[in-house]
């Protein structure tokens, strides 16, 4: 469990605004929200290998440092590693990468099974209206077709229903072409412990999570980025 002002206190103290992956998933397992299965350790062989084993092969393995929030853009993201070796090959082609940590750190993860549909849930802050709540289907849909939906916090669960429904993608997550029904209350309940969390915890400026996987039964966010506001 985490003390999640304790972290954000310590994020302050050194002076970084951006939870990595890795605390912005601990800060939504403390919360109620599912996350893959994760273990940070150093970028080393026998360390990586060690949280594989934990986790159970297939893994993901990702670089979590602190100058890199656009993971795959810069081939921090290697999926699917279905054992030591393919685990090795990732650690080397992550240690090849240019980043201004010292000490990188590498999460490995349970690979998560194919979802219906991957989904978008955040916050961001209006000048105006404080916070914002959003939803959008994942993937190339939400960077191209801008098809989000949003609503000033505090929400319920009839707005955060109707958020769902208004995009233009709802159709993949109600049964598009013969595929299953994903789970709506499952989206629900997450939209609604965000909107809680976001007013419990004023320091939060923004909040991502992005993909969150939709299932018949489940959702599980598979990667999650908060950032916090800068101290005047
Ligand atoms: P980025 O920082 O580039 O957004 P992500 O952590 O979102 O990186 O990873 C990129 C993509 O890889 C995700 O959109 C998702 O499709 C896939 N992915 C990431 N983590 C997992 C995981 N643990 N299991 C399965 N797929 C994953
Ligand atoms: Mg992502």
């Amino acid at each position: 469990m985490v003390d999640i002002k304790q972290l954000f206190q310590t994020c302050f103290e050194q002076k970084r605004n951006t939870l990595t992956e890795y605390e912005s998933k601990l800060v939504l397992q403390q919360i109620g929200i599912p996350v893959t299965k994760q273990e940070l350790v150093d970028a080393n062989e026998a360390a990586v290998l060690a949280a594989a084993k934990k986790i159970g092969y297939p893994v993901v393995a990702k670089l979590m440092v602190e100058d890199i929030s656009h993971k795959s853009d810069v081939g921090a993201v290697k999926l699917n590693l279905k054992g030591d070796d393919d685990l090795k090959k990732a650690l080397k082609e992550l240690l090849a990468i240019k980043t201004s940590s010292t000490s990188p750190k590498v999460s490995v993860q349970e690979m998560a099974a194919p979802p219906i549909t991957e989904v978008i849930i955040g916050m961001t802050t209006d000048p105006q209206f404080g916070p914002a709540l959003m939803f959008g289907i994942g993937g190339i849909l939400v960077e191209l077709m801008k098809d989000v939906s949003f609503r000033i916090a505090p929400v319920s669960r009839f707005d955060c229903e109707e958020m769902i429904r208004e995009i233009k993608g709802f159709p993949l997550l109600d049964g598009f072409r013969g595929k299953k029904k994903a789970n709506i209350q499952k989206i629900v309940d997450a939209i609604m412990v965000v909107s809680k969390f976001v007013l419990d915890f004023p320091e939060v400026q923004e909040m991502d999570l992005n993909p969150v996987f939709a299932y018949e039964n489940a959702i599980l966010a598979v990667d999650a980025r908060i950032v916090l506001r800068t101290h005047a």
